[in-house]
């Protein structure tokens, strides 16, 4: 039996892995625009760094993380999502003394979760993510929004749909948290054994059940939004002005709450609404995390985020159907005619890589017929012919693939030829 990949992964091929360099180059490019500069921690981290962040009653930490104990017995975990190293990275390098604040980081890279993989959702994946820590001005809400939602419409996408909540600060979220003891309470024993849990731990998680979604006491639960105090009132209010301000649209859903424990305020989440994009429809998750940073041994330093997976991303470009501009042309394709001009071009296709060109010439002691197919297939702009006769002449025959055009250049100008034309 051969060995196959592990359930929940993927190999990204050539031919897919463009799509994937090209989200990344989108992402960096607009991360320079908005100054978030990229952080690269560790691909596990001690196991209660999840426990203390993420959240002991969430899905992630009870269901999904990689856990494991190396050789010297400590538990490890691989990462299933960026937010919590980042925070721990922000306190452990004492990031918070920095001049510049809100310090504004962005990652990318494979996270993992032991889930139940199906369309949009594997056990390995890659989440790009920002996080800006040090500032609770609601501008930055908007500006992190902003960032996502402009990221997907740089590549094209034109179904998005924003929704925002607010889940209050610590008053609000208490005062909403016995409101939903109070109603879920009396009939709890209709609902799941992870609802029955969350009640008294946390029952604002009772909202996000899967299981128990379509439970008529879901329908009428209290809202956070009755429950928000009057600064978090102005904040949510603000969030909203500045997004309009943005011109960018978004719904409000009181019921959407996230996986981080320690949200407040602002949560978000960016949805696909093309047709045919499947079950799942989140592309993108966020929200304020005001408290995270004390929870990890640090001082208070607010901070807001977003994350999302480049899977999702590739799968709602696809229920869109939109071909990315990827290119896949070469410059030059050397053909060669004879055993001296097989051998001149090796130095010559090193010569014209160096020279920034991409270039390529066959390896399979091809015929000349099959040389210029070769060429075909890479797609190149330009097709250098060089035969014994050319050799011998000092000469090299360059055709233009686009227009079928000839010449003849002399080899010692062909470089500087080719980067005139190019
Ligand atoms: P879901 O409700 O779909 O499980 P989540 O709340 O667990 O999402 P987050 O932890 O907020 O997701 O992660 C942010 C984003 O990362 C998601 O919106 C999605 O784009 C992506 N994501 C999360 N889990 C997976 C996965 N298993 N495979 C691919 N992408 C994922
Ligand atoms: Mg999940």
């Amino acid at each position: 039996m051969s060995i196959r990949l592990p359930r929940g992964t993927q190999d990204i091929l050539p031919g897919q892995v463009e799509k994937w360099q090209l989200i990344e180059e989108k992402a960096r490019e607009l991360c320079a625009n908005f100054q978030y500069s990229e952080i690269r921690t560790p691909i596990f981290e001690h196991t209660e760094l999840f426990l203390r962040s993420v959240g002991d009653t969430t899905d992630i930490v009870q269901k999904e993380m990689y856990e494991f104990k190396d050789r010297g017995d400590r538990s490890l975990t691989l990462r299933p999502e960026g937010t919590a190293a980042v925070v721990r990275s922000f306190v452990e390098h004492k990031m918070y003394g920095d001049a510049n604040q809100p310090v504004k980081l962005y990652y990318m890279g494979p996270m993992f979760r032991y889930e139940r993989p199906q369309a949009g959702r594997y056990r390995q994946f890659v989440q790009f993510g920002v996080e800006a820590i040090g500032s609770a001005d609601p501008a930055i809400d908007a500006e992190v929004i902003a960032l996502a939602m402009s990221l997907y419409g740089s590549l094209g996408l034109k179904k998005l749909k924003l929704i925002i909540n607010s889940l209050g600060d610590k008053e609000s979220r208490n005062a909403h948290r016995q409101a939903l003891v109070d109603h879920f309470k009396p009939r709890i024993g209709e609902f799941c054994s992870d609802c029955q849990n969350r009640l008294e731990k946390n029952p604002m998680r009772i909202l996000d059940c899967k299981q128990d979604h379509d439970h008529e006491l879901m329908k009428n639960a209290p809202s956070i939004l009755d429950y928000l105090n009057t600064n978090s009132k102005i904040y949510f209010n603000k969030v909203q002005q500045y997004l309009t301000n943005l011109n960018i649209p978004f719904e409000v859903d009181s019921n959407l709450v996230r996986g981080l424990d320690y949200y407040n305020h602002t949560a978000f989440e960016i949805m696909s609404d093309a047709e045919g994009f499947g079950a799942i429809t989140t592309l993108c998750g966020g929200g304020r995390y005001n408290g995270l940073t004390e929870e990890i041994g640090g001082p208070e330093a607010p901070g807001i985020g977003f994350a999302m997976s480049i899977e999702r991303f590739i799968a709602a470009l696809d229920a869109e159907n939109i071909e990315l501009p990827i290119k896949n042309e070469i410059d030059c394709y050397l053909v060669s005619l004879g055993e001296e001009a097989k051998d001149y071009t090796v130095g010559l296709l090193h010569k014209l890589r160096l020279a920034g060109f991409s270039a390529e010439r066959d390896y399979l002691d091809r015929k000349i017929k099959a040389q210029f197919k070769a060429a075909d297939r890479s797609n190149a702009k330009y097709v250098a012919v060089l035969g014994e006769d050319e050799l011998k002449a000092n000469k090299i025959n360059l055709k233009s693939m686009a227009t079928g055009e000839q010449m003849e250049i002399e080899l010692e100008t062909f470089i500087d030829k080719l980067a005139e034309l190019i």
